[in-house]
Formats: structure tokens, sequence, C-alpha cells
């Protein structure tokens, strides 16, 4: 784990592309973190408390102001493992509304208890769902040492809660999960025809730099989020027309030319099911 500086106060750490597993102690997405002059604003908690654990180390090589806040991109499993060490720090947890649903359902309890053995010995029993102290309800800027933060609903998109958060000063962008590069997107029960216009939303930013929840640091906004958006629009095109035909997925699946995302990081572990579930979507989209 190397933090790497963005900008002037905004840094980043990146995770692997792979999927979680002990060895990796599940560090398959990024976190971000500003230093500001009276405190350190965090951006998703990363996959276990030990690497939430080594993130607030590298911080606390690089300063002594205490971590305020925590803003969650949203709620998935690999941004919000490591969030009880920042509670215990003192930080304020900052999420959006909707995914109140999530935190209060079986399948977060589920998925916590599969992780207990999927991923032990770094999620253990000791390993809590933690609630932020604020919810958000619409967009609300911050200011944190004299750093300005627009935190932005850009949800219902890769989940109903999605936030993005942008530095005004220093044209700096946190996409979160709506912008994935390196390897295949996690789609899961994502909106994404509204995922594919929320994109339009993060290039009207003007950032000059985008940290993704997955995958290397992006200068070029329009180009590196051109994955994201080729592959929803994949997906959509050839399971909407399968779903409009009424033909059953797997001979849809089966007949699909993927050739131009095959070679792609988590391809083979991602791609039938983020197409199923796209099969679904668009079944459900059908008048
Ligand atoms: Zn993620």
């Amino acid at each position: 784990m190397r933090p790497q500086q963005v900008s002037a106060s905004a840094w980043f750490v990146q995770g692997l592309s792979a999927l979680g597993s002990p060895a990796n102690q599940n560090f398959i997405s990024n976190a971000g973190f500003v230093i500001t002059r009276d405190g350190v604003v965090v951006i998703d908690a990363l996959g276990s408390p030990a690497l939430a654990e080594r993130l607030l180390a590298e911080i606390r090589r690089r300063t002594d102001k205490p971590v305020t806040h925590v803003i969650l991109t949203h709620y998935h499993a690999d941004h919000i493992y490591g969030l009880q060490v920042f509670k215990s720090a003192g930080a304020k947890i900052i999420a959006h509304q909707a995914a109140r649903e999530y935190l209060a359902s079986d399948t977060a309890r589920l998925r916590l208890e599969a992780s207990r053995t999927e991923l032990a010995p770094w999620i253990d029993a000791n390993t809590r769902l933690v609630q932020p102290d604020v919810w958000l309800a619409g967009p609300t800027d911050l200011e944190v040492g004299g750093v300005q933060l627009q935190v932005r609903p850009v949800g219902p998109s890769h989940t109903p809660e999605d936030l993005a958060i942008y530095l005004p000063g220093e044209r700096v962008l946190f996409a979160g999960d709506l912008v994935f590069r390196n390897r295949i997107p996690y789609v899961g029960q994502a909106d994404s025809r509204h995922w594919i216009g929320a994109l339009d939303q993060l290039l009207a930013f003007g950032a000059t730099a985008i940290v993704p929840g997955h995958g290397p640091l992006s200068t070029e906004a329009r180009k590196d989020m051109e994955l994201t958006r080729d592959y929803l629009l994949h997906l959509r095109r050839v399971m909407g027309e399968a779903a409009k035909n009424m033909e059953p997925f797997d001979d849809a699946y089966k007949a699909a030319d993927w050739s131009r995302f095959q070679a792609m990081p988590l391809f083979g572990v991602a791609n039938r099911m983020n197409a199923y579930n796209t099969y679904l979507l668009m079944e459900r989209e059908t008048p």
C-alpha cells in the first residue's frame, strides 16, 4: 500500500485488480484521503480493518491532524469493512441515505457472515457493519480546514446510494464505483441506464484528475470512462435484444461477442453474472 499524491491535498491508495482473498486482505478497492489544515477527510474505508489500520498509519506518516470525516461512495463490502478503525479514531462517517435499506438487510448481514469465512482471518467475529453518523439526503458542501468538498449523489447507478466527491479548488474527483479502470466492472444490482447518464454528470465537473473506485488514477476523464460506459452499453444492447426476443439467457450469452472485453482482468469471474443481472434488468425495463 503506497499512497499516491493526486494534488496539493488529495491522495489515494490503489487496490489490486483481483477478487478479495485472504492473500490480499481484501485490498481490491481504492480509498482516498484529503489532508487539510485542520483534519483529514478519508474517502472509503477499504475492505478489512487491517487495511484500514495500514491506511491510517500511512496518513499518520504524512500529517498529525486527526481523521475528522469518512465519506463513503457506497456501502459495498470492499469499501466499508475498514470503517470501524476510523470510527474508533473519532471520525464522523457520512453516507447517502439510500444505503439505509441495504444496511438493514439480510443481504448485508449474510455477506459479512460469508466474508468471515472467505476472508479469514482478516474479516472475523469482531468485524462489524458500521452505521454512518450523518445520512445525506442531497448535494452537500463541506469545508474542512480550508478545503472545499462537494459531495454529490450520483445514484441510483452502481448502487442506490452512490456519492461522488469533488474538490473544486484542485479539480480532483473521487468517482467511487461509477468508474472502473483496468478490470471488468462489477454490475451487481446496478441501474445501468442511470449509471451511463451519471457518467455525463461526472464529466461535467471538469476534473483534471479522477480517482476511480477501482484501478489507476485517470487524467483523461472522457477516455478513461469509456471502458465503463461501453461495457454497460454492450451488456444492455446484447441482453436487451435477448430479453425483447424472449431468447433464453444461456443462448444469448453464448452467441454474444465478448471479444472486446475478454482479455480484461476479472472477465472470467464477473462477466457472466453481469450479463445475467443485465438480462433480468432488461426484462424489467422491456414494456
Ligand atoms: Zn467496489
